[in-house]
Protein backbone atom coordinates (compact mmCIF):
# COMPACT_ATOMS: atom_id res chain seq x y z
CA UNK A 1 0.00 0.00 0.00
CA UNK A 2 1.78 3.23 -1.08
CA UNK A 3 1.03 6.79 0.61
CA UNK A 4 -1.17 7.75 -1.70
CA UNK A 5 -3.48 4.54 -1.55
CA UNK A 6 -3.00 4.85 2.59
CA UNK A 7 -4.25 8.09 2.76
CA UNK A 8 -7.50 7.71 0.53
CA UNK A 9 -8.18 4.77 1.68
CA UNK A 10 -8.42 5.90 5.55
CA UNK A 11 -10.67 8.68 4.23
CA UNK A 12 -12.74 6.29 3.10
CA UNK A 13 -12.79 4.34 6.09
CA UNK A 14 -11.38 1.03 3.73
CA UNK A 15 -9.00 -0.79 5.54
CA UNK A 16 -5.50 0.32 5.88
CA UNK A 17 -2.19 -1.47 6.96
CA UNK A 18 -2.07 1.55 9.30
CA UNK A 19 -3.50 4.76 9.96
CA UNK A 20 -1.89 7.28 7.64
CA UNK A 21 0.33 10.40 9.07
CA UNK A 22 -0.78 14.08 7.78
CA UNK A 23 -1.17 17.22 8.32
CA UNK A 24 -4.42 18.76 6.43
CA UNK A 25 -4.40 22.71 7.90
CA UNK A 26 -0.55 23.29 6.90
CA UNK A 27 2.56 21.46 7.22
CA UNK A 28 4.96 23.67 6.50
CA UNK A 29 7.88 24.41 9.13
CA UNK A 30 10.33 27.23 9.51
CA UNK A 31 13.07 23.99 9.01
CA UNK A 32 11.90 23.05 5.67
CA UNK A 33 11.53 26.39 4.27
CA UNK A 34 15.51 26.37 5.58
CA UNK A 35 16.32 23.01 3.79
CA UNK A 36 14.98 24.42 0.84
CA UNK A 37 16.28 27.74 0.44
CA UNK A 38 12.37 28.98 -0.27
CA UNK A 39 10.62 31.09 2.66
CA UNK A 40 7.36 32.81 3.62
CA UNK A 41 5.69 35.24 2.81
CA UNK A 42 7.58 35.50 -0.35
CA UNK A 43 6.86 31.51 -1.07
CA UNK A 44 2.95 32.67 -1.48
CA UNK A 45 3.07 34.37 -4.60
CA UNK A 46 4.68 31.80 -6.29
CA UNK A 47 3.51 29.09 -7.87
CA UNK A 48 6.88 27.16 -7.88
CA UNK A 49 7.78 28.31 -4.36
CA UNK A 50 4.19 27.03 -3.43
CA UNK A 51 4.79 23.30 -5.30
CA UNK A 52 8.41 22.71 -4.04
CA UNK A 53 7.74 24.31 -0.53
CA UNK A 54 4.30 22.11 -0.40
CA UNK A 55 5.81 19.06 -1.54
CA UNK A 56 8.94 19.77 1.04
CA UNK A 57 6.19 18.45 4.14
CA UNK A 58 6.28 14.90 2.21
CA UNK A 59 9.73 14.87 1.02
CA UNK A 60 11.40 16.05 4.39
CA UNK A 61 9.37 14.86 6.70
CA UNK A 62 7.65 12.51 5.88
CA UNK A 63 4.09 13.50 6.41
CA UNK A 64 1.56 11.37 3.92
CA UNK A 65 0.09 14.38 2.21
CA UNK A 66 1.10 17.60 0.38
CA UNK A 67 -1.61 20.32 1.07
CA UNK A 68 -1.28 24.02 -0.12
CA UNK A 69 -1.67 27.23 -0.20
CA UNK A 70 -0.56 27.97 3.36
CA UNK A 71 -3.04 29.98 5.28
CA UNK A 72 -6.47 31.41 4.68
CA UNK A 73 -6.56 34.39 2.75
CA UNK A 74 -6.50 33.46 -1.35
CA UNK A 75 -10.35 34.01 -1.38
CA UNK A 76 -10.62 37.61 0.72
CA UNK A 77 -7.36 39.00 -0.97
CA UNK A 78 -9.92 38.59 -4.76
CA UNK A 79 -12.36 40.49 -2.79
CA UNK A 80 -10.33 43.41 -2.47
CA UNK A 81 -8.91 43.09 1.73
CA UNK A 82 -5.98 44.44 2.62
CA UNK A 83 -3.38 41.52 3.38
CA UNK A 84 -0.73 41.58 5.80
CA UNK A 85 1.25 38.71 4.18
CA UNK A 86 2.89 37.73 7.02
CA UNK A 87 6.27 36.59 8.06
CA UNK A 88 8.49 33.76 7.74
CA UNK A 89 6.83 31.72 10.68
CA UNK A 90 3.33 33.65 10.54
CA UNK A 91 1.15 32.95 7.80
CA UNK A 92 -1.01 35.85 6.36
CA UNK A 93 -3.83 37.39 7.37
CA UNK A 94 -6.69 39.78 6.27
CA UNK A 95 -5.83 43.70 8.10
CA UNK A 96 -9.38 44.42 8.24
CA UNK A 97 -13.44 43.48 6.92
CA UNK A 98 -14.33 45.31 3.57
CA UNK A 99 -18.42 45.21 3.79
CA UNK A 100 -20.96 46.45 6.42
CA UNK A 101 -23.86 45.67 4.68
CA UNK A 102 -25.26 42.57 2.98
CA UNK A 103 -26.18 44.38 -0.60
CA UNK A 104 -22.39 45.51 -0.59
CA UNK A 105 -21.37 41.59 -1.61
CA UNK A 106 -19.60 41.50 -4.68
CA UNK A 107 -18.39 38.23 -5.92
CA UNK A 108 -15.34 39.44 -8.54
CA UNK A 109 -17.02 38.42 -11.63
CA UNK A 110 -13.19 37.23 -12.88
CA UNK A 111 -12.61 35.49 -9.41
CA UNK A 112 -10.78 32.07 -11.09
CA UNK A 113 -8.19 34.57 -12.82
CA UNK A 114 -7.67 36.96 -10.05
CA UNK A 115 -5.14 37.26 -6.86
CA UNK A 116 -3.15 34.32 -6.18
CA UNK A 117 -6.03 32.07 -7.44
CA UNK A 118 -4.56 31.33 -10.75
CA UNK A 119 -1.26 30.69 -8.63
CA UNK A 120 -2.69 28.17 -6.40
CA UNK A 121 -4.87 25.85 -9.32
CA UNK A 122 -1.10 25.90 -11.04
CA UNK A 123 1.35 25.19 -8.05
CA UNK A 124 -1.89 22.27 -7.56
CA UNK A 125 -1.47 21.07 -11.55
CA UNK A 126 2.34 20.85 -11.11
CA UNK A 127 2.00 19.00 -7.68
CA UNK A 128 -0.49 16.62 -9.28
CA UNK A 129 1.72 15.96 -12.50
CA UNK A 130 4.71 14.98 -10.11
CA UNK A 131 3.23 13.14 -7.61
CA UNK A 132 -0.49 11.76 -8.65
CA UNK A 133 0.75 7.94 -8.45
CA UNK A 134 2.26 8.47 -5.19
CA UNK A 135 1.04 10.73 -2.61
CA UNK A 136 -2.36 12.74 -1.74
CA UNK A 137 -2.55 16.34 -2.52
CA UNK A 138 -5.10 18.72 -0.48
CA UNK A 139 -5.60 21.64 -1.64
CA UNK A 140 -8.39 24.28 0.66
CA UNK A 141 -11.07 26.93 0.56
CA UNK A 142 -12.36 29.00 3.11
CA UNK A 143 -15.44 27.94 4.24
CA UNK A 144 -18.71 30.43 3.47
CA UNK A 145 -19.07 31.55 7.24
CA UNK A 146 -15.07 31.63 7.92
CA UNK A 147 -15.17 33.84 4.95
CA UNK A 148 -18.30 36.08 5.88
CA UNK A 149 -16.25 36.71 8.80
CA UNK A 150 -13.41 37.50 7.34
CA UNK A 151 -15.52 39.63 4.67
CA UNK A 152 -17.79 41.75 7.54
CA UNK A 153 -16.03 41.58 10.24
CA UNK A 154 -17.02 39.45 13.48
CA UNK A 155 -18.78 42.66 15.06
CA UNK A 156 -21.25 43.43 12.19
CA UNK A 157 -21.61 39.17 11.48
CA UNK A 158 -21.91 37.85 14.83
CA UNK A 159 -24.56 40.35 15.89
CA UNK A 160 -26.77 39.94 12.68
CA UNK A 161 -27.24 35.96 13.71
CA UNK A 162 -29.58 37.52 16.13
CA UNK A 163 -30.51 40.93 14.73
CA UNK A 164 -30.79 39.98 10.98
CA UNK A 165 -30.85 36.83 10.65
CA UNK A 166 -31.77 36.89 6.52
CA UNK A 167 -28.72 39.00 6.50
CA UNK A 168 -26.89 35.86 7.23
CA UNK A 169 -28.41 33.50 5.34
CA UNK A 170 -28.20 35.90 2.41
CA UNK A 171 -24.54 35.68 2.34
CA UNK A 172 -23.48 32.58 3.02
CA UNK A 173 -25.83 31.50 0.04
CA UNK A 174 -24.06 33.48 -1.96
CA UNK A 175 -20.52 32.30 -0.67
CA UNK A 176 -21.36 29.26 -0.95
CA UNK A 177 -21.84 28.78 -4.22
CA UNK A 178 -18.26 31.07 -4.87
CA UNK A 179 -17.14 28.19 -2.09
CA UNK A 180 -18.42 24.89 -5.20
CA UNK A 181 -16.81 26.85 -7.59
CA UNK A 182 -13.85 27.64 -6.31
CA UNK A 183 -13.30 24.05 -4.88
CA UNK A 184 -13.98 22.10 -8.06
CA UNK A 185 -11.73 23.94 -9.97
CA UNK A 186 -9.18 23.22 -7.43
CA UNK A 187 -10.20 19.69 -8.22
CA UNK A 188 -10.02 19.72 -12.43
CA UNK A 189 -6.19 20.85 -11.89
CA UNK A 190 -5.37 17.95 -10.00
CA UNK A 191 -6.50 17.94 -6.13
CA UNK A 192 -7.34 14.74 -4.36
CA UNK A 193 -9.04 16.07 -2.00
CA UNK A 194 -10.36 19.27 -0.24
CA UNK A 195 -9.73 20.99 2.77
CA UNK A 196 -12.92 23.32 4.09
CA UNK A 197 -11.70 25.74 6.47
CA UNK A 198 -14.32 26.68 9.00
CA UNK A 199 -12.03 28.09 11.95
CA UNK A 200 -15.24 30.65 12.54
CA UNK A 201 -17.27 28.15 13.02
CA UNK A 202 -15.53 26.87 16.53
CA UNK A 203 -17.60 25.96 19.61
CA UNK A 204 -15.44 28.45 21.12
CA UNK A 205 -17.17 31.47 18.68
CA UNK A 206 -20.60 30.21 17.77
CA UNK A 207 -23.03 27.53 19.73
CA UNK A 208 -24.45 24.31 17.81
CA UNK A 209 -27.57 25.65 17.31
CA UNK A 210 -25.86 28.45 15.09
CA UNK A 211 -24.09 26.03 13.41
CA UNK A 212 -27.15 23.91 12.86
CA UNK A 213 -29.36 26.91 11.79
CA UNK A 214 -27.00 28.36 9.27
CA UNK A 215 -24.34 26.86 8.37
CA UNK A 216 -24.53 22.88 8.35
CA UNK A 217 -26.74 23.57 4.86
CA UNK A 218 -24.27 25.61 3.43
CA UNK A 219 -21.72 22.54 3.77
CA UNK A 220 -23.79 20.00 3.40
CA UNK A 221 -24.42 21.65 -0.03
CA UNK A 222 -20.63 21.97 -0.58
CA UNK A 223 -19.78 18.83 0.26
CA UNK A 224 -22.77 17.20 -2.11
CA UNK A 225 -21.62 19.53 -5.34
CA UNK A 226 -17.94 18.79 -4.96
CA UNK A 227 -16.31 16.47 -7.11
CA UNK A 228 -13.98 14.40 -4.64
CA UNK A 229 -13.83 14.35 -0.47
CA UNK A 230 -13.52 17.14 1.66
CA UNK A 231 -12.32 17.31 5.13
CA UNK A 232 -14.16 19.63 7.00
CA UNK A 233 -12.31 21.42 9.48
CA UNK A 234 -13.33 22.85 12.60
CA UNK A 235 -11.19 23.47 15.67
CA UNK A 236 -11.67 24.67 19.15
CA UNK A 237 -14.60 22.78 21.61
CA UNK A 238 -17.14 22.03 19.28
CA UNK A 239 -18.32 18.40 20.56
CA UNK A 240 -21.73 19.81 20.26
CA UNK A 241 -21.11 20.31 16.72
CA UNK A 242 -20.64 16.97 16.00
CA UNK A 243 -23.50 15.39 15.86
CA UNK A 244 -25.04 18.32 12.96
CA UNK A 245 -21.55 17.63 11.30
CA UNK A 246 -22.37 13.67 10.70
CA UNK A 247 -25.05 15.74 8.43
CA UNK A 248 -22.79 16.96 6.21
CA UNK A 249 -21.75 14.64 3.82
CA UNK A 250 -18.11 15.39 4.26
CA UNK A 251 -15.64 12.15 3.87
CA UNK A 252 -13.98 13.65 6.68
CA UNK A 253 -13.44 15.99 9.89
CA UNK A 254 -10.68 17.28 11.32
CA UNK A 255 -10.43 18.37 14.94
CA UNK A 256 -8.42 19.28 17.59
CA UNK A 257 -7.99 18.53 21.17
CA UNK A 258 -10.95 20.58 22.45
CA UNK A 259 -13.44 17.55 20.84
CA UNK A 260 -14.91 15.06 23.02
CA UNK A 261 -13.74 12.27 21.49
CA UNK A 262 -16.51 9.88 22.93
CA UNK A 263 -18.98 12.30 21.25
CA UNK A 264 -16.68 11.88 17.88
CA UNK A 265 -17.21 8.06 18.46
CA UNK A 266 -20.40 8.22 19.11
CA UNK A 267 -21.19 10.43 16.03
CA UNK A 268 -19.27 9.86 13.58
CA UNK A 269 -16.90 6.89 13.55
CA UNK A 270 -17.55 4.46 10.60
CA UNK A 271 -19.31 7.38 9.02
CA UNK A 272 -16.95 9.93 8.93
CA UNK A 273 -13.10 9.78 8.87
CA UNK A 274 -11.99 11.19 11.95
CA UNK A 275 -8.46 13.39 10.87
CA UNK A 276 -6.77 14.54 14.45
CA UNK A 277 -5.50 15.74 17.33
CA UNK A 278 -1.98 15.79 18.36
CA UNK A 279 -2.67 18.96 20.52
CA UNK A 280 -0.07 21.58 18.03
CA UNK A 281 1.32 23.82 21.00
CA UNK A 282 1.33 21.78 24.18
CA UNK A 283 3.04 18.60 22.64
CA UNK A 284 4.24 19.29 18.75
CA UNK A 285 5.59 22.68 19.32
CA UNK A 286 6.72 22.58 23.49
CA UNK A 287 7.05 18.77 23.63
CA UNK A 288 9.14 16.11 23.79
CA UNK A 289 9.39 13.77 21.25
CA UNK A 290 8.73 11.22 23.82
CA UNK A 291 5.62 12.96 24.64
CA UNK A 292 4.58 13.59 20.81
CA UNK A 293 5.17 9.98 20.47
CA UNK A 294 2.71 8.63 23.45
CA UNK A 295 0.20 11.75 22.73
CA UNK A 296 -0.08 10.32 18.89
CA UNK A 297 -0.67 6.84 20.22
CA UNK A 298 -3.45 8.08 22.57
CA UNK A 299 -4.83 9.65 19.49
CA UNK A 300 -4.72 6.20 17.81
CA UNK A 301 -5.81 4.81 20.80
CA UNK A 302 -8.84 7.05 20.71
CA UNK A 303 -9.71 5.73 16.97
CA UNK A 304 -8.48 8.49 14.71
CA UNK A 305 -8.64 7.18 11.17
CA UNK A 306 -5.91 9.85 10.32
CA UNK A 307 -3.06 10.99 12.60
CA UNK A 308 -2.98 14.40 12.12
CA UNK A 309 -2.12 17.43 14.30
CA UNK A 310 -5.20 19.45 15.26
CA UNK A 311 -4.72 22.41 13.05
CA UNK A 312 -1.43 24.02 11.74
CA UNK A 313 1.58 22.45 12.41
CA UNK A 314 3.29 25.22 14.18
CA UNK A 315 6.02 26.43 12.26
CA UNK A 316 8.57 25.77 14.92
CA UNK A 317 7.41 22.55 15.54
CA UNK A 318 10.94 20.64 15.30
CA UNK A 319 11.72 17.72 13.04
CA UNK A 320 12.15 15.10 16.21
CA UNK A 321 8.81 15.81 17.23
CA UNK A 322 7.31 15.42 13.42
CA UNK A 323 9.25 11.91 13.06
CA UNK A 324 7.81 11.08 16.98
CA UNK A 325 4.53 11.58 15.55
CA UNK A 326 5.07 9.24 12.18
CA UNK A 327 7.16 6.54 14.48
CA UNK A 328 4.03 6.38 16.35
CA UNK A 329 1.99 5.40 13.33
CA UNK A 330 4.57 3.08 11.81
CA UNK A 331 5.11 1.39 15.34
CA UNK A 332 1.21 1.46 16.11
CA UNK A 333 0.48 -0.65 13.31
CA UNK A 334 3.56 -3.14 13.60
CA UNK A 335 2.76 -3.50 17.09
CA UNK A 336 -0.38 -4.92 18.69
CA UNK A 337 1.34 -4.57 22.17
CA UNK A 338 0.76 -0.66 21.73
CA UNK A 339 -2.67 -1.55 20.56
CA UNK A 340 -3.98 -2.59 24.21
CA UNK A 341 -1.95 0.19 26.18
CA UNK A 342 -3.22 3.02 25.52
CA UNK A 343 -1.23 6.33 26.90
CA UNK A 344 -3.01 8.92 28.76
CA UNK A 345 -1.56 12.02 28.34
CA UNK A 346 -2.86 14.80 25.85
CA UNK A 347 -5.44 15.89 29.16
CA UNK A 348 -2.43 16.34 31.73
CA UNK A 349 -0.72 18.56 29.37
CA UNK A 350 -3.60 20.06 27.35
CA UNK A 351 -6.34 22.15 29.86
CA UNK A 352 -8.63 22.22 26.59
CA UNK A 353 -8.55 18.57 26.66
CA UNK A 354 -9.48 18.02 30.02
CA UNK A 355 -12.54 20.72 29.59
CA UNK A 356 -13.35 18.77 26.49
CA UNK A 357 -13.19 14.97 28.13
CA UNK A 358 -15.37 16.29 31.21
CA UNK A 359 -17.75 18.23 29.07
CA UNK A 360 -20.52 15.40 28.05
CA UNK A 361 -22.28 14.78 30.95
CA UNK A 362 -22.68 18.80 32.09
CA UNK A 363 -23.53 19.25 28.45
CA UNK A 364 -26.27 16.45 28.36
CA UNK A 365 -28.19 17.98 30.80
CA UNK A 366 -28.98 21.05 29.25
CA UNK A 367 -31.51 21.67 26.46
CA UNK A 368 -29.87 21.70 23.24
CA UNK A 369 -32.11 24.05 21.16
CA UNK A 370 -32.51 27.70 20.78
CA UNK A 371 -29.18 28.57 22.29
CA UNK A 372 -27.74 31.04 20.81
CA UNK A 373 -24.53 32.41 22.07
CA UNK A 374 -22.10 34.13 20.60
CA UNK A 375 -19.27 34.91 22.63
CA UNK A 376 -16.61 36.47 20.14
CA UNK A 377 -12.89 35.70 21.85
ZN1 LIG B 1 -7.88 25.04 13.04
Amino acid sequence: MNTKERFLSALKLEPVDRPPVAAVVTGVTVGMMEETGLHWPDAHHDADQITALAASVWELSGIECIKLPFGMTVEVEVFGAPIDFGTRDTLPSEVDHIYNHPDELKIPHNFMDSGRVPTVLEAISKLHKQYKDEVTIVSSIVGPFALAAKLYGFDNLFPWIITNPDYVRQILDELKILAIEYANAQVEAGADVILIGEATCSGDLISPDTYADFIVGSHTDICTALQAPSILHICGNSSYHIPHIAQTGAAAYSFDEGINLEMARVHLKGKIALVGYVPTVEVLLQGTPDLVYQASLECLGNQVDILAPGCSLPAHAPKENIAAMIQAAVDWGASADLRTNIPDVIAEVCPVAKNALADTDVRKKRPSRRRKSIRRD
